[in-house]
């Protein structure tokens, strides 16, 4: 297996949310990185935020000294062709929740990077062992469950499959502390740690408000000035996406039964489109 001081290049697949965050914070980190998603117009997006990301943190002054924006995004190449990952001492796969595309993505990977190169997926909830089966390397696959927004969120999920190697869980608990992250780690059970607790908070809240018990505004509040958390349930789910919310529950419905159901009008909100932040409607409005 590849260990950590033989890691230059970083392969991240998706430059959405939270592949152009990881890419990031490894670029950030001095990796060299190489990030890649389906269509240019994506590719392109991913370096949006990534250029508006940095620049906000070049003006708090945190960036690592002698870094600028400049020497940080000079380091991440942006790709539409998987095959540019084939030099990759690591990848970490962010691409959508769907087992389907995310086992073809690992099966190609497979294919294509060295033998004793890792494969991390970022999955919310979704089986490690099960993305793992898709590969000749099942021992090599783990997951990396970094949280949003990447480059502020201190925290990394190291998630440990059936297979998945000692020496490659403590590669990853390794390397998310090189990008400055601590990390935990889980079973490779639905949801993990912080999707399975998480997940019927976000549902029960929408609940909730479905049923009279407040305003958006006023169970929100309550959920912040009751118990101490930054965001109450709806502003939360807005924050990830209401389609990540969705997949990530219906999973969890599937594995553990109804007390995970998805509420209703969570439902009724993807199917109309209203996403949450990144449409500009989900259960609140956004410039
Ligand atoms: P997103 O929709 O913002 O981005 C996903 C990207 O993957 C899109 O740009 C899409 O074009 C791309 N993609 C699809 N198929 C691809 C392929 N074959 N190769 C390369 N790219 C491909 O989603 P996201 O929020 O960034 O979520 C990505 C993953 O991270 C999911 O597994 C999700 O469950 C997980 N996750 C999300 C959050 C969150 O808060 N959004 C937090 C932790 C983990």
């Amino acid at each position: 297996m590849r260990s950590l001081s033989q890691v230059d290049t970083v392969g991240v697949v998706g430059a959405g949310t939270m592949g152009n965050g990881i890419a990031q914070v490894a670029a950030t980190a001095g990796y060299d990185v190489v990030m890649r998603d389906i269509e240019e117009s994506f590719v392109e997006d991913g370096f949006d935020s990534i250029d508006s990301s940095l620049g906000r943190l070049a003006e708090k002054e945190a960036l690592p000294d002698g870094e600028s924006p400049e020497t940080i995004r000079e380091r991440i190449a942006g790709t539409t062709a998987l095959e540019d990952l084939a030099d990759a001492d690591l990848v970490i796969e962010a691409a959508v929740e769907d087992m389907d595309i995310k086992r073809d993505i690992f099966a190609d990977l497979d294919e294509l990077v060295d033998d004793d190169v890792v494969l991390g997926t970022n999955t919310s909830t979704l089986s490690i062992t099960t993305i793992a089966a898709a590969t000749n390397r099942p021992a090599q696959v783990v997951g990396l469950h970094f949280m949003n927004p990447v480059p502020i969120m201190e925290g990394v999920e190291v998630v440990t499959g059936e297979h998945t190697d000692s020496e490659v869980t403590a590669f990853a608990h390794e390397f998310a502390e090189a990008l400055g992250k601590e990390t935990w780690e889980s079973d490779d059970k639905p949801g993990f740690v912080t999707n399975r607790v998480l997940m019927p908070w976000i549902n029960e809240g929408i609940r909730a408000y479905d049923e009279g018990v407040a305003s958006k505004g006023d169970l929100d509040k309550g959920m912040k000035l009751g118990t101490n958390v930054p965001m109450g349930p709806l502003e939360l789910a807005d924050h990830i996406g209401l389609d990540i919310c969705l997949d990530a529950s219906q999973t969890l419905h599937e594995e553990l039964g109804d007390r995970y159901k998805p509420a209703y009008l969570l439902k009724r909100k993807v199917d109309a489109g209203k996403l949450g932040k990144k449409t500009g409607e989900g259960f609140y409005e956004y410039d």
